[in-house]
């Protein structure tokens, strides 16, 4: 799986796919580094908060393509729709974090994305 990080507006870097993801295909076998501290970099695994190369890049979309799941202990993220090549791939930050470093107004309906207590 060839990904890129690159410009997506402003000053936001994002991970781009260079080629087609279909629904469902692992993306990334993550390569978490973990640590008891969130930042606006990390991802939420469990009660640890994972650093990983691409994973740092990945953007929050409300209608993400992508999901962050487990398989086997390690955190793999998968495509939940198809992706096009040279689109930008996404998750909904509000799966993993329960509370966000840095809290912010989605784009899409402008609604503050903090987190969400795990039950
Ligand atoms: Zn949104």
């Amino acid at each position: 799986m060839i990904l890129k990080i690159s410009n997506i507006k402003d000053d936001m870097l994002g991970v781009i796919t260079a080629e087609f993801i279909q629904s469902k295909t692992l993306i990334r076998v993550f390569n978490p580094q973990y640590s008891g501290a969130r930042d606006k970099y990390t991802i939420q695994i469990g009660d640890k908060h994972m650093m990983d190369e691409i994973g740092q890049y990945l953007n929050h979309n409300c209608n993400p393509n992508s999901e962050i799941k487990d398989n086997k202990g390690v955190p793999c993220l998968y495509a939940i729709k198809d992706i096009n090549a040279n689109d930008e791939i996404t998750f909904n930050y509000n799966t993993t974090e329960e509370v966000l470093a840095n809290p912010f107004y989605c784009d899409c309906h402008n609604k503050l994305i903090k987190g969400v207590p795990h039950e």
